[in-house]
């Protein structure tokens, strides 16, 4: 039997290479190869600035205490996502304000994120679920109307002048809205190279932020530093040169940079990302057509808003519900087809019901969930893999019809 896992890494010779190289350099942790991979990022997304991280959720964490969100502020984010979304706004000690998804598509309603913001409002994180770029215009234009209202609290939301608008772009690397790329849409963007996405690094994230928000890119760039690196003035780098010892500690700061193995398997990755990219195309256009006669829907990754990244290949059931929808699952893994459901609503899990969220208050956040499989994308899938979740997705949907 074909087998198909749901999302194994594509890794290649170049990249083992690459890695290789790096660990025999003599220098392993963060290094050259990290700062050239935040150029390269910068690069891709039509940034000045990026920095690169050993993970989306630091990245999500260390955006919001660099905006100085903490105790007493709120975060609006949408129930509709992973925890790490949501966690990282209780670990600055933010208060956690769900909002239900918009009527079409997986992304935050725009109109419930206008109605939760209060004067302790300081950020909104939306997410670009399945790799589609969410409305962070209409966001913008929601916290600008919210202006008047907007209590700054230090530098960087003094000179924003308004709630933050922040993009987990966990999965959203290479997409585009509006000829605009991830990671220059949103004010703050974060991304994963988490071993399951679209690019990886094992683990790791990198955070990017539009040029033209006012704020001097060198000193947030240097925050953001001093944030990953224990507060300190120099990274090992700039340490380990001749005479270079002395050094100070300016803040009780964070342990979250990238080494330089995990930059180089990133920069590897890079160079043939627009290939992977094109790889995910094909393989989602062929489920399109090969499903186009039956009543699903999948998850448009191609609009006229942009193009996503393809990181999921996301299938609206049409109404028939979680039982049929788990029978569908058990069916595709009898045939050695892996699915997934993205994603458990956040007021569905222990600790978010445990904080007091009610599922009945995100009907629509359910609905979709209740509704949704996602099916094996990865740049790597062979043609006879894609032939067979699409003869097994057909063979199963029409024994739980
Ligand atoms: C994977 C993921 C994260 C977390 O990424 P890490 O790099 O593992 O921290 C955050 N948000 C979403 C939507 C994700 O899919």
């Amino acid at each position: 039997m074909i087998n198909v896992p749901f999302s194994p890494p594509d890794i290649n010779e170049e990249d083992i290479a690459a890695v290789s190289a790096v660990l025999r350099s003599g220098w392993v942790t963060t290094g050259p190869q990290a700062k050239m991979f935040e150029q390269e990022i910068a690069g891709a997304c039509g940034t000045d600035r990026a920095v690169v991280l050993n993970s989306a959720t630091a990245a999500l964490e260390l955006t919001l205490r660099v905006l100085g969100v903490g105790p007493g502020d709120d975060v609006i984010t949408t129930a509709y996502t992973y925890t790490a979304t949501a966690s990282v706004i209780h670990h600055v000690g933010a208060r956690i304000v769900l909002v239900d998804i918009a009527a079409d598509g997986y992304g935050i309603d725009a109109d419930a994120v206008a109605r939760a913001i209060t004067p302790s409002t300081k950020a909104v994180i939306g997410v670009d679920v399945g790799g589609v770029v969410s409305d962070y215009d209409r966001l913008r234009s929601v916290a600008e109307s919210a202006r008047r209202s907007f209590l700054p609290k230090g530098r960087v939301q003094e000179v924003l002048g308004r709630i933050a608008i922040i993009a987990d772009g966990a999965h959203s690397f290479g997409a585009t809205r509006r000829g605009q790329t991830s990671g220059a849409v949103a004010d703050f963007t974060s991304f994963s190279f988490h071993a399951v996405k679209n690019l990886i690094t094992a683990e790791g994230g990198a955070v990017t932020w539009r040029a033209d928000l006012g704020l001097d890119n060198e000193a947030l760039y240097r925050d953001f530093m001093l944030l990953s690196l224990h507060g300190q003035s120099k990274d090992a780098f700039a340490k380990a040169r001749n005479g270079g010892w002395e050094y100070d500690v300016e803040l009780p700061g964070y342990k979250a940079n990238m080494t330089d193995i995990m930059a180089a398997l990133g920069r590897s990755q890079l160079r043939r990302y627009p290939e992977m990219l094109e790889r995910r195309r094909a393989v989602a256009l062929s489920y399109d057509s090969g499903f186009a006669d039956l009543d699903v829907a999948p998850l448009p990754h191609s609009t006229a808003d942009g193009e996503s990244s393809l990181h999921l290949y996301m299938i609206d059931l049409a109404g028939r519900g979680v039982e049929q929808r788990n029978e569908l699952i058990s069916l595709l893994a009898e045939r050695g087809v892996s699915s997934n459901v993205h994603y458990k609503p956040l007021p569905t899990l222990t600790a978010y019901r445990r904080m007091g969220f009610d599922i009945a208050d995100f009907p629509k956040a359910h609905e979709r969930y209740s509704n949704e499989v996602t099916l094996p994308l990865f740049s790597a899938m062979a043609d006879e893999q894609v032939d067979h979740v699409i003869e097994s997705f057909r063979n199963a949907i029409n024994q739980i019809s």
